[in-house]
């Protein structure tokens, strides 16, 4: 039975992951399955860290006394490198200066000199006073744990070392990056940075509510979407006005399960069609890579074609309309069997391939949250395809639908300037997704969420059955709209789309290539990760930009409905809580990734959403 060394609240050393360096933490919790303590940087910053990777502050001062060296790893290779090879060494005089002073200093202290003498050396190497200004603003930060990340690879050459202690702390204009790419490209295979290895720890803040509210949503969930969709169908569909409840037999039709699959299934096999590039996501915890084909567009192109030769052979695609509940129905009983097998096979995932979030040890949670976080058959990827695939692309097939089934019912020869505004801003939502489809791999959904229920019924039930709610509102609810409000609505929506558009791009560019010379004019604020936070551009106006414009376009999709009901504006309504509390979600993660430089850009970027309200 293995016993643990340290206690909660007890203040250790803990080890920097890939460094040799060691800072101050403090033991929050211990994980007696994978044996892991939870510490807490000086910075905020948590992270999970093996008993080997800890040393009690005693032993740590006791060891500094024997060596000069700051940590034992460290100590035992000194002999066999030479000393300028870390990019420390070359302020040798500083060195010995500060361990002259070691005796009277206590270790904190010591640990933050170490760290200012490494990034004074840097200085000294690169005085470019311009560029650590212009870098973010803030120069003071790396005198905190965030610079506590630089990995000092004993095997790297000493330019190499700079290079990268350089790039970790993005000490210069990213002007000079082509410079320094020139410089370093002849070595660039060895420069290659080695992941900083993270062992997935279990979730231990529960989110939406915890075990009871992640089972209260199971159900509340598609029990909305129920309700929705039966008040569509009433004459006043008030929210006084509860509907009936349908006969049990009337919601299940084996030929509409059917079609529901052949979708599914055709939307597989187009995604797995070798057309299109193949591109790496975001680094795992493991520092793997997987590869994700990139051919949405084209899966939306055959898509077409396939209902261009289905309405050249006269097939009825209002059969949707007639059929809307069934296809919930089939979709969300497919969605529980999915999240059933997807649930059973992550009880055989490593623990490396868990959900961050979805890893708290609680069945209902788990089941809920996805407690695999990219689950996979052979290359075919679940999640991703879900994501973007059978519920994107069947969101907009259902409004085609909708659109013929208005021109039929009120016998129309062209459809109304409402269900055309409707059908044609979701189209581009779609379109643009699609198009765009590399970016969603930046997204929380694929680097966070696990697939689970709350996934895979928002991505086959949620998303095509509730965001068309407005095509179907308006089959049964026609609504006029004159030609200046059908342009003001339209500016409406181009308005939000830019925003929404080119807030993604920027952040997706920027964590894709930092040093893209189209993004030099950002700043950013340097984190212990590596990676920077844009306070420029977008990203400076407010914390989430891309919300602000989804939430504008959101709106615009409901105008086109009028005033008569508040159901059309159901979408605008809970799209905004659901804004409103992912981002407090991702603040909440980008807290604990980045501490005290997220505390800085929450300060430089005080609105989350809407500027000076939120
Ligand atoms: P975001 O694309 O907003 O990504 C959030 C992440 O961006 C953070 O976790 C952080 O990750 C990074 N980040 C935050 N601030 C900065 C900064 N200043 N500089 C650089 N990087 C930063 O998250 P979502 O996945 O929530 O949203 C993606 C898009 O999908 C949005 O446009 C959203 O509106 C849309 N969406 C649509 C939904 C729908 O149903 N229609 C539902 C949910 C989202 P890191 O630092 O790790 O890179």
């Amino acid at each position: 039975m293995p016993i643990r060394k340290f206690a909660d609240g007890e203040v250790v050393m803990g080890r920097w992951p890939g460094s040799v360096l060691y800072y101050e933490v403090q033991v929050t919790s211990y994980d007696d399955v994978a044996h892991l303590y939870t510490v807490k940087y000086k910075d905020g910053t948590e992270l999970a860290l093996k008993e080997s990777d800890i040393r009690s502050q005693s032993s740590f001062k006791l060891r500094k006394s024997q060596s000069s060296s700051s940590s034992p790893s460290r100590r035992s290779s000194s002999r066999s490198r030479s000393r300028s090879r870390s990019p420390g060494r070359p302020a040798k005089g500083r060195r010995r200066s500060a361990s002259q002073s070691r005796e009277h200093k206590d270790d904190k202290k010591k640990t933050i000199q170490e760290t200012s003498l490494v990034l004074a050396v840097l200085v000294l190497l690169k005085p470019s006073e311009n560029n650590t200004k212009r870098y973010n603003g803030e120069p003071e930060s790396t005198e905190k744990n965030d610079t506590s990340c630089i990995i000092l690879e004993q095997k790297l050459k000493p330019d190499l070392e700079i290079k990268r202690v350089l790039e970790q702390y993005s000490l210069r204009s990213r002007k000079d990056d082509k410079k320094t790419e020139e410089i370093f490209s002849e070595k660039k295979t060895f420069v290659a940075v080695k992941p900083v290895e993270k062992v997935p720890s279990k979730t231990k803040e529960l989110e939406f509510g915890g075990r009871i509210g992640t089972f209260m949503l199971i159900f509340l969930l598609p029990a909305t979407v129920f309700y929705l969709l039966l008040m569509c169908k009433q004459d006043d569909p008030s929210l006084l006005n509860v509907p009936p409840l349908p006969a049990l037999e009337s919601l299940w039709e084996w030929r509409v399960f059917g079609i529901f699959l052949l979708w599914f299934f055709l939307q597989a096999v187009f995604s797995l069609l070798p057309i299109g590039k193949v591109v790496e996501g975001l680094p795992l915890s493991n520092g793997r890579k997987l590869q994700y084909r990139i051919n949405g567009v084209y899966a939306f192109i055959l898509t077409a074609a396939a209902i261009g030769v289905l309405l050249y052979f006269q097939f009825e695609l209002h059969y949707l309309y007639d059929h809307f509940m069934q296809f919930a129905v089939s979709a969300a009983a497919f969605s529980l069997a999915l999240s059933i097998y997807l649930y059973v096979r992550s009880l055989k995932a490593p623990e490396e391939e868990l959900a961050p979030g979805g890893n708290s040890g609680y069945f209902i949670y788990d089941f809920f949250t996805g407690h695999e976080l990219n689950p996979r058959i052979g290359s075919f990827d679940l999640k991703y395809f879900c994501e973007l695939r059978p519920g994107l692309i069947g969101w907009v097939v259902i409004n085609l639908a909708m659109l013929l089934a208005e021109m039929k019912i009120h016998n129309l020869s062209m459809p109304s300037l409402s269900m055309i505004l409707v059908n044609s801003f979701q189209l581009l939502y779609v379109v643009d997704a699609l198009w765009n489809e590399e970016a969603i791999l930046t997204t929380m959904d694929i680097t966070h969420d696990g697939f689970g229920f709350m996934l895979a019924f928002g991505d086959l039930v949620w998303v095509p059955f509730v965001y068309s709610l407005q095509a179907f509102y308006l089959v049964g609810h026609p609504t006029t709209v004159t030609w200046p409000v059908a342009a003001a609505i339209t500016v409406l929506n181009c308005v939000g789309y830019y925003i929404f558009r080119s807030a993604n791009s920027q952040k997706n560019n920027f964590r894709r290539n930092p040093a893209d010379p189209k993004l030099a004019n950002l700043k950013f604020i340097p984190t212990a990760t590596g990676k920077g936070l844009l306070v420029t551009g977008w990203w400076g106006f407010v914390r989430h930009p891309n919300y602000l414009g989804d939430i504008i376009m959101a709106l615009a999709w409901s105008l086109p409905c009028g005033f008569n009901h508040i159901l059309p504006y159901f979408y605008v309504i809970y799209f905004i809580c659901l804004l409103v509390h992912r981002e407090a979600r991702d603040e909440h993660h980008c807290k604990q990734k980045y501490g005290l430089a997220w505390e800085r850009y929450c300060q430089r970027v005080p609105y989350r959403i809407f500027p000076y309200i939120y």
